[in-house]
């Protein structure tokens, strides 16, 4: 007799094509199938559970099934599931669209939705381009964009990202870009301030500023953590750096908050942290807390005017995605915007947060840990070779996969980043299981690192 989950396996690979995998390493590694989710923690059909330690890949917040999200969504199937947005208008997304414009930085009064990360970037960098265009600027429609970055798999969103295992075999389909080296602090000198080393790397975002202003329309960034390019993290300084050299170049700033957005680094945003507001701010995964796509692209009343106009003279924003702006999606990110001031998240994240830092700092002495970073509740670990000459791992080794395979059959969810392993939980984590995933990690890592 096959058991429950191998019934499962068998029918996924007859048919199911997963996202970011190679197939064939299901040939050793099956995919784990997940019958049901309770706050943090995730089940098979054979009852063992996983701690969902990446917030099934960085949108959830609040845990699986959480009672308060499920009534909002059960409440509004019952009223209207899915409506055309052009044209016609509904509760949810009126009330959603006030409340991201009350809660993110000071004038971003304008929402344009679609329904994935990817296309929230595509508006962003259409929005931009077409911008300038109706202003008078049609020659303003590059984009700086820096090492090491990621906004999403589209074609416009690989062009503006930068992570090279994505990216690299489309480059035949990709627009050109101006890339600049990261502010990324992984870099510094040993013993420099995170701060010094973020402001000393701007001198390229400068130059290539004054170089190329004239035909750039925007600088894309993913404020402070380049999340999926190994979560590397800089210094908010850079963000005031760049908000004033756009405005002095004349050149727009998008954020890409779709993965750090809605309190992983601390603050609501990560923009706060540096007291910014963006041209543009892109916002996903954790907008619906990691329940329903959906997208939504914030802007100025100044950007949305170089688009009123008569309809003749063709300066809409045409675009359009078939799901913008759902209902159902749009209900359960305002139930999740409901939680943060209900039970005051963000300052009791605050504890949680120190005591992941502290726990994931005790791995910081490890021979081959070379650094522990943290910001707000995303703290990773960086794996290296030889710490003393910072020799990474050949990434054909897939050492952080050795890890995942540990954490798996030890009950929990780790998916390093290459030789990058991290801790973004959803919110309801408790200190207890942050506890059970550093040490699972600790147990991986000495297994992934003794040959
Ligand atoms: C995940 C991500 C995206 C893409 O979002 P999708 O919904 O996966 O298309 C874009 N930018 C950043 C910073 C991301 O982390």
């Amino acid at each position: 007799m096959t058991s429950a989950n191998a019934a499962w396996i068998a029918r996924d690979l007859a048919h199911v094509w997963h996202p970011c995998t190679q197939m064939k390493d299901h040939e050793q590694l099956p995919p784990v199938p997940i019958r049901r989710g309770r706050g943090a923690w995730l089940e098979d059909f054979e009852g063992k559970r996983y701690l969902d330690a990446v917030s099934s890949w960085w949108v959830n917040l609040f845990g699986h099934a959480e009672p308060r999200i499920n009534a909002a969504v059960r409440a509004q199937l019952e009223q209207l599931e899915q409506v055309i947005l052009a044209g016609f208008t509904h509760e949810p997304v009126i009330a959603l669209s006030e409340e991201l414009t009350r809660l993110a930085p000071p004038g971003l009064t304008r929402c344009f939705y679609a329904d994935n990360g990817s296309s929230a970037v595509e508006v962003a960098v259409k929005m931009s381009f077409h911008y300038w265009r109706n202003t008078g600027h049609p020659g303003k429609r590059r984009f700086i964009t820096l090492a090491n970055s990621y906004h999403g798999e589209t074609l416009g969103a690989l062009a503006v990202g930068n992570v090279q295992l994505y990216k690299e075999i489309y480059q035949p389909l990709l627009m050109d870009v101006i890339t600049v080296p990261s502010p990324d602090c992984f870099a510094r000198a040993p013993g420099q301030d995170w701060a010094d080393y973020s402001r000393a790397q701007f001198v390229h975002m400068e130059r290539a500023l004054e170089q190329h202003a004239h035909e750039v329309s925007a600088v894309i960034v993913e404020p402070l953590v380049q999340c999926a390019g190994g979560m590397r993290m800089y210094d908010p300084v850079y963000l005031s750096l760049l908000r004033a050299a756009c405005d002095r170049h004349r050149v727009h700033l998008i954020a890409d908050e779709i993965a750090v957005g809605f309190g992983r680094t601390g603050t609501l945003f990560a923009c706060e942290q540096a007291g910014i507001t963006p041209d543009f701010m892109c916002l996903s995964k954790g907008l619906t807390a990691g329940y329903l796509p959906l997208s939504a692209v914030l802007t100025t009343e100044s950007v949305y005017a170089a688009f009123y106009d008569d309809y003749v003279k063709l300066n809409a924003f045409l675009h359009s995605h078939s799901f913008t702006g759902n209902p159902i999606a749009c209900a359960a990110a305002r139930a999740s915007l409901a939680l943060f001031g209900e039970d005051d998240v963000l300052t009791k994240n605050q504890a949680l947060a120190a005591h992941m830092g502290a726990r994931a700092r005790e791995l910081a002495a490890h021979p081959h840990v070379a650094e522990v970073r943290q910001r707000g509740m995303i703290v990773a670990l960086e794996l290296v070779r030889d710490k003393a000459s910072g020799t990474p791992y050949p990434w054909q080794e897939r050492r952080g996969l050795r890890i995942y395979r540990h954490a798996l059959a030890r009950g929990v969810l780790l998916r390093p980043v290459g030789p990058v392993v991290y801790f973004m939980p959803p919110y309801v984590v408790t200190p207890a299981e942050i506890d059970l995933m550093v040490e699972v990690a600790r147990e991986g890592i000495d297994l992934a690192t003794c040959d």
